[in-house]
């Protein structure tokens, strides 16, 4: 192992999922993760891309489903191991972390909703596949609605003048949905399936949407040109476009009234999938500075032997333990109550991720001209680090978010822990 773990109730068995998953993370990831990085999308998405055989090996050894219960064939982690194995992940990459948990949510969603036809139809496929051939990934922003989409009590989320993007009408018992989402949607261009965010009653703005599980080879949908970015080159992402298409009634598994409820358990889901991958990067970076430390000569020493480095070093060791620390918590939290805290995720996911960040710059500056060039791993982790404070909500608006949920429910009560 590269990195100390403080926790001393580590069992056996999590330390060798830790062992197993960094092993993964340094051999697979990091290579194909800087293969990826260095090609065009186009290229990233091309039959023979190394993405694909990428996403064969994860899902034979079932990481691609971390977040799942083992009762519908996933690897039915507990929450400090979905902390340690997404950690690793995120150690290797943070965008191809990404790319293999997205690809869970239509499964995932289909148990939130504890519907057996659905687990049936797309959980249980999911978690028995073994060659990466079924990977969905997760529409809720729209080219008109990034943070528009966050519930709040802001006007503007129940406002009719707030119109999405991709919308839907009643045809007997079907949808039939019209627009488009994002060019931001991970792992857009490449899933077969979606969990999927569309307007219902335009009446209600954004409070009027819903959700609903779908493959994505239905007649009417296309799929935009993968997007070229700044970080994280090595997740796909891309618009999905609606064009008449029919969705039967069973596939919508959330109307209006459970909208915005559904959306916060969804965010304080995903804001710990990010805070555990940048603490997995926010690591990365610690263990590159250490290395090149040890290595570089400056002033007729190591760089390690000068008091100053020392000190450097010590305030990313620090950053990685607060990331560590305050996420594991979040996550062992937001396992334990219904519904979530997500003001607990946001603290996690915006700390972490400007971190991670952080760690990322002060590695490049330990670096000197080596940090900049392609040569070492540091500015690919800059690049990447600095695409989290956005990901998943603005760090700031999330903020903003986590602000509304103390004033509504402060001061909580043990009572809704236990
Ligand atoms: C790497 C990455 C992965 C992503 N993955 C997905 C995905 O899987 N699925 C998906 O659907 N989307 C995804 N997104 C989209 C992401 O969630 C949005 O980019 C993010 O929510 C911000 O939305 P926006 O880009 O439209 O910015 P905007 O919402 O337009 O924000 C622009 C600026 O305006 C500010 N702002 C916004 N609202 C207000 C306000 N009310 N008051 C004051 N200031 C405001 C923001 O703080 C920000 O600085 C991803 C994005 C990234 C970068």
């Amino acid at each position: 192992m590269s990195y100390f773990d403080i926790d001393l109730e580590l069992t056996e068995e999590d330390v060798a999922l830790q062992e197993a998953a960094h092993r993964f993370a340094k051999e697979v990831i990091r290579p194909v993760a800087k293969k990826l990085d260095a090609m065009s999308a186009e290229e990233y998405v091309a039959p023979g891309s190394p993405f694909w055989d990428f996403m064969k090996q994860a899902y034979q050894l079932g990481y691609h489903t971390v977040l799942l219960p083992e009762w519908v064939g996933g690897m039915g982690l507990s929450p400090k191991q979905q902390c340690i194995v997404l950690e690793e992940l995120g150690w290797g990459s943070f965008g191809l972390a990404v790319q293999l948990a997205v690809a869970s949510f239509a499964a995932l969603g289909a148990v939130y909703t504890n519907n057996d036809t659905l687990i049936e139809e797309f959980t249980k496929p999911f978690c028995e596949c073994k060659d990466g051939s079924i990977r969905s990934c997760w529409g809720i922003t729209e080219p008109d609605h990034g943070t528009d989409v966050i519930p709040t009590p802001e006007v503007w989320f129940s406002s009719p003048d707030m119109k999405t993007n991709l919308r839907s009408r009643r045809d007997g018992d079907d949808y039939i949905l019209n627009g488009q989402k994002s060019s931001w949607v991970s792992g857009g261009t490449v899933a077969t399936h979606a969990w999927l965010h569309f307007g219902i009653d335009p009446s209600q703005g954004f409070a009027g949407s819903g959700c609903a599980i779908i493959p994505l080879d239905l007649r009417g949908i296309s799929k935009g040109k993968p997007l070229e970015k700044l970080g994280q080159r090595d997740l796909n992402q891309g618009e999905i476009f609606f064009d008449d298409v029919r969705i039967s009634s069973k596939y919508v598994v959330v109307d209006p009234d459970f909208y915005s409820p559904i959306v916060d358990m969804f965010l304080t889901m995903a804001n710990l999938l990010m805070s555990n991958a940048a603490t997995g990067l926010a690591r990365a970076a610690f263990d590159e500075a250490f290395a090149y430390s040890k290595e570089r000569v400056v002033g007729l020493k190591p760089m390690k032997d000068h008091f100053y480095t020392k000190i450097r070093m010590f305030e990313l060791f620090r950053r990685v333990e607060v990331c560590r620390a305050i996420t594991r918590r979040a996550t062992e939290l937001n396992f334990s109550v219904v519904p979530g805290f997500l003001e607990y995720s946001i603290v996690g996911k915006t700390t972490t991720t400007e971190m991670a960040l952080q760690n990322a710059h002060d590695c490049i500056q330990l670096f000197g001209g080596n940090g900049i060039t392609k040569e070492y791993l540091p500015e690919k982790l800059y690049r990447d680090a600095r695409m989290t404070l956005i990901e998943d909500g603005n760090n700031e608006m999330l903020a903003a978010d986590g602000g509304h949920k103390i004033y509504e429910t402060y001061p909580r009560q043990r009572s809704d822990i236990f």
